[in-house]
């Protein structure tokens, strides 16, 4: 069976950064010890190493060259780390940051970086996340919520389903009366490919609840978005 120290050095740092809190880490590493269940990254059985080098082939370059010998191991190290979201597990993400609070009005966290893998080219897209939602009596501790954004921006995606999995993500663990996400982001193979378009920016939504059904909830939404962060 696998266990979580199966994962490459630099692949465990990410999750658990994803996972803890700053100052944490002490505890975390303290169960994983205990814990069987994490998938491991891909095996070191030096297939991505070939395959990529088959690429570099393919394109009519030199694998052998000084530039390149490296190569290969580079990309099967970068492509773990950008993919790392997959091993993280949201129990431990969520880990008593959800309190019982009798607040009722919207939350917003917005401008939250990120940067995810289109998953049709592996090329990146990057940009800005906004989280809000009304609790229902639950609320989720604030830096929680970037590394919500974190963990399924690392993987390979496209940007609609990274949007709507946020959104499902804290409607699933709050339960609250409703969540709205929008994301903004440049992606690599449109801006780099064919016609080029620099700046071109694509927007997503996804509106659960209340931000779904009540026109002044996803007003107000909106319109904190539109409201310069303070300082900037
Ligand atoms: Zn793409």
């Amino acid at each position: 069976m696998s266990s979580p120290t199966d994962l490459p050095p630099s692949v465990r740092r990410i999750v658990d950064e994803i996972e803890n809190e700053i100052g944490e880490s002490d505890v975390a590493a303290d169960d994983i010890a205990g814990r069987a269940d994490r998938s491991a990254a891909a095996p070191d059985n030096g297939r991505v190493e070939a395959a990529v080098e088959e690429i570099l082939r393919e394109i009519g370059e030199d694998p052998e060259r000084d530039g390149l010998v490296g190569t290969p191991e580079r990309v099967h190290r970068m492509y773990t780390e950008l993919t790392a979201g997959y091993h993280v597990d949201p129990e431990r993400l969520m880990n008593g940051a959800v309190f019982d609070v009798r607040y009722s009005e919207m939350v917003v966290v917005k401008d939250i970086p990120f940067y995810s893998l289109c998953e049709h080219h592996l090329l990146p897209f990057f940009g800005t996340a906004a989280v809000a939602y009304i609790p229902r009596g639950r609320v989720i501790g604030l830096s929680k919520i970037p590394r919500v954004v974190e963990m399924y921006a690392r993987r390979l995606q496209v940007q609609e389903r990274l949007t709507q999995q946020v959104a499902d993500f804290l409607q699933t663990r709050l339960e609250p009366q409703g969540v709205g996400v929008v994301i903004e982001a440049t992606h690599l193979c449109a801006v780099m490919r064919g016609i080029r378009k620099p700046g071109t920016i694509m927007t997503t939504s996804a509106v659960l609840g209340l931000f779904r059904t009540r026109d002044r909830t996803r007003a107000e939404f909106f319109a904190h978005l539109d409201r310069p962060a303070p300082g900037a």
